[in-house]
């Protein structure tokens, strides 16, 4: 479960922007997590967990990269 939901600018809001996979809906998603308190927390939370989605500012294809780069790899929620 993601542990920052207390404070996530995206609490109460339409999830459903945070899972677009282009268009204006990712930069209006880009633009909540650009001013919330948690969003390096959730990007590096996200980045080995979540597939799909907008989490701390970064899309999926961008997690992706970042993956690369640390070497690291997806785990997602409720895989062993
Ligand atoms: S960084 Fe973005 S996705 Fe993560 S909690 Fe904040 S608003 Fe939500």
């Amino acid at each position: 479960m993601f542990p920052y939901l207390e404070d996530a600018a995206c609490r109460g809001r339409d999830l459903d922007l945070f899972y677009a996979e282009s268009g204006p809906s990712v930069a209006k998603a880009k633009a909540s997590c650009s001013v919330c308190p948690v969003a390096p927390s959730c990007r590096d939370w996200a980045v080995t967990r979540e597939e799909f989605g907008i989490w701390g500012g970064t899309t999926a294809r961008e997690r992706v990269g970042i993956r690369r780069e640390r070497g690291l790899r997806l785990v997602p929620s409720g895989a062993a």
